[in-house]
């Protein structure tokens, strides 16, 4: 299995960092982090916002942003987008060599399935992850066939769903987008059960079995529910 984080010393990093990977040819125990290019980029004169390292110093760099002793770099590749956190916490958020990367937009849900693999957790860390998630859509290459939305469940986003959805339109016109959904969240009316049936036929081959358990789930959640957005203000490529 691939680490997808790591976690090392930090240094000057006040806020979360999102940036793609990028080779530091002086180096094999350094990557730079910048929203540049990787073509063209130039140390000297490119905006750096941040260097990883495994060594215990950042060398001439050391008055930018810093991580420095990661146990390890071998999982990172140029052009992988990572998130730094202040506390010293490197996520990578999109792998340039994946053919399955994915938003994760929270681990809230407002379901309690028996068989979930990963139990919801009460927690408030939409705000954190939309802001990666906005940033990552600058960096992801447009050649990027597709990509997933995840959680937890992502219509509890709200507005900040459509944000996302319109910014990916924008800057990835070509990419299949594909959510994760119990699409609960929208339903709370007869229409908004068809379009999930309608939604669950065309995605998943529908059985009776799935549409007892959509019926359940309408009938269960009855009540005011979010009317920012329905599935049909979701746009599927
Ligand atoms: S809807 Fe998905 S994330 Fe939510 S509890 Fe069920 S399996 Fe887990």
């Amino acid at each position: 299995m691939i680490a997808l984080q790591s976690k090392g010393l930090p240094s000057r990093i006040a806020e979360t960092i999102v940036g793609r990977i990028i080779p530091d040819r002086e180096s094999k125990s350094s990557f730079y982090v910048s929203k540049e290019s990787i073509d063209g980029f130039d140390p000297l004169n490119s905006r750096i916002d941040c260097l990883l390292t495994t060594s215990d110093n950042a060398g001439s760099i050391g008055d930018h942003s810093s991580i420095t002793k990661l146990p390890g770099l071998g999982h990172l590749s140029a052009g992988d987008i990572v998130s730094i956190d202040p506390s010293g916490l490197v996520r990578t958020v999109f792998r340039l060599e994946s053919h399955h990367n994915a938003f994760f937009v929270t681990d809230r849900c407002n379901s309690k399935c028996l068989m979930c693999s990963q139990p919801p957790r009460n927690i408030d860390d939409i705000d954190y992850h939309h802001n990666i998630n906005i940033q990552m859509l600058d960096l992801i290459p447009r050649s990027t066939e597709q990509i997933g939305i995840t959680g937890g469940e992502p219509t509890l986003l709200g507005p900040k769903l459509l944000e996302l959805l319109r910014k990916s339109s924008t800057n990835l016109p070509d990419t299949g987008i594909h959510m994760l959904s119990h699409g609960e969240t929208s339903q709370g009316n007869l229409l908004g059960l068809m379009i999930v049936w309608l939604w669950e036929f065309l995605c998943m081959r529908i059985t009776l079995q799935t549409m007892i358990i959509s019926f359940r789930r309408v009938t269960h959640s009855l009540k005011p529910s979010w009317d920012c957005i329905t599935l049909r203000d979701m746009v599927f490529k």
